[in-house]
């Protein structure tokens, strides 16, 4: 053996993630996990018993297209168009990826060269800092700061160099659950076409709006031929282990990405694909169904965690809660978390590790609500505890 390091110097410090390490830990300690973010609850029969058909009549059995079946590349234009207005041309404009995740690895992959910048919202998701650190490109956070966690529009313009290429936007936003509004997309777009940036957005919690509604920046006036739209089956249709996603942009834009994205994984999922392809055409009441039903959960996980005595800030998206642990004399997310499950039974992700800078998040700590009423009951009982 060389002395020399086996990781990769760009993979330095990415370690395993936090869902990983906290899910384990709650398989370790049977504690109530409302950690990762993953539904107890699966998505509907009729698309499960979709995929199981597809396997049963020897549909996707091998390899699928490279840029996904066509029934899924179309449910995915008409999806754009029904909700958004938004024109894609199913063959040459979507891409079908390896859920969400390879979309933004295979996009940062794609389009960075070593030494380009990318500016993207702090608290990271963190697949974000992992693939472009991969891309050899340098991240560049915005830090969205409690109790409002809005974008200092000033200060990202401030941000942008002759090195920035890309500005990488996630709304709704995880963990913080902010949706950015009109007016902020609009500053946005503005300062991509001014400065010649692409975009890549990350919109897998779009249905899940609570307050306000999901605006996607693609369809401002610029920003259609500079932006790669990213969004996955995982959080729509609660089938997160089937890891079916996409890509919206111009041809251009998803000739790159699908180039990157053939060497990573070529294709994924191949029956999952025909059960997606017929989730995006269920009705708008199923799309309303599930944000009601998510809402509901937000305000019974949102008044038991002040009840406990935490600081909640409310999300106006996603299926995330993210709170501050100052009130019990707490100063560590993490060791909050490494020790909430011997304390009281539930795991939760210190909103710490999504952060460079070390301050801003030291405190938060971030809650899942995706999980059926009873067990939410219980974790916020648990929590009853914590003041004791
Ligand atoms: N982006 C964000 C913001 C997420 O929270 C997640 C987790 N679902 C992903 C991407 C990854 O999505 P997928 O499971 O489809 O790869
Ligand atoms: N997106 C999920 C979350 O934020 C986790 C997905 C993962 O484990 N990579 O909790």
């Amino acid at each position: 053996m060389t002395a020399r390091p086996l990781l990769n110097r760009r993979l330095d410090g990415l370690g395993t993630t936090i869902f990983a390490e906290m899910s384990a830990l709650a398989t370790a300690t049977g504690a109530i996990n409302l950690g990762q973010g993953f539904p107890d609850t699966d998505g509907p029969a009729e698309i499960a018993e979709a995929a199981v058909r597809a396997i049963r009549e020897g549909r996707g059995n091998q390899y699928p297209p490279g840029p996904g079946i066509p029934e899924l590349r179309t449910a995915v234009a008409e999806h754009q168009q029904r909700f958004y207005g938004l024109d894609y041309d199913p063959d040459t404009e979507v891409l079908v990826t390896a859920g969400a995740t390879e979309a933004i690895a295979a996009a940062m992959l794609a389009l960075l060269e070593p030494g380009d910048e990318v500016i993207a919202f702090e608290p990271f998701y963190d697949s974000y800092a992992a693939c472009i650190a991969m891309a050899g490109a340098t991240r560049v956070p915005l830090t969205l700061r409690a109790p409002d966690f809005r974008p200092d529009l000033d200060r990202l313009r401030a941000l942008v160099t002759p090195r920035t290429r890309l500005l990488l936007l996630n709304t709704p936003h995880n963990p913080t659950g902010t949706v950015l509004t009109p007016a902020e997309l609009a500053a946005i777009a503005e300062l991509a076409c001014a400065h010649d940036l692409l975009v890549v957005t990350d919109e897998v919690y779009e249905h899940l709006v609570f307050d306000g509604a999901h605006h996607p920046i693609a369809a401002l006036p610029g920003m259609r031929d500079r932006t790669v739209s990213i969004s996955s089956a995982g959080k729509t249709f609660s089938f997160t282990g089937w890891k079916v996603g996409w890509v919206t942009a111009s041809r251009e834009l998803v000739a790159a990405v699908r180039t990157a994205k053939q060497y990573l994984t070529y294709v994924s999922a191949g029956p999952f694909q025909y059960a997606v392809a017929e989730a995006l055409c269920l009705p708008d009441a199923y799309f309303t169904t599930l944000r009601t039903d998510l809402l509901r959960k937000r305000d019974l996980l949102a008044d038991g965690l002040r009840a406990a005595g935490f600081d909640v800030f409310t999300p106006q998206g996603t299926y995330f809660i993210t709170t501050d642990i100052t009130p019990f004399g707490e100063k560590d997310a993490y060791a909050f978390c490494r020790a909430l499950p011997e304390r009281c039974g539930v795991v939760a992700i210190p909103n710490s590790v999504f952060y460079d800078d070390p301050d801003a998040g030291r405190t938060q700590v971030r809650f899942t609500f995706c999980k059926r009423d009873e067990v939410l009951a219980d974790a916020v009982d648990r929590l009853q505890g914590l003041r004791g």
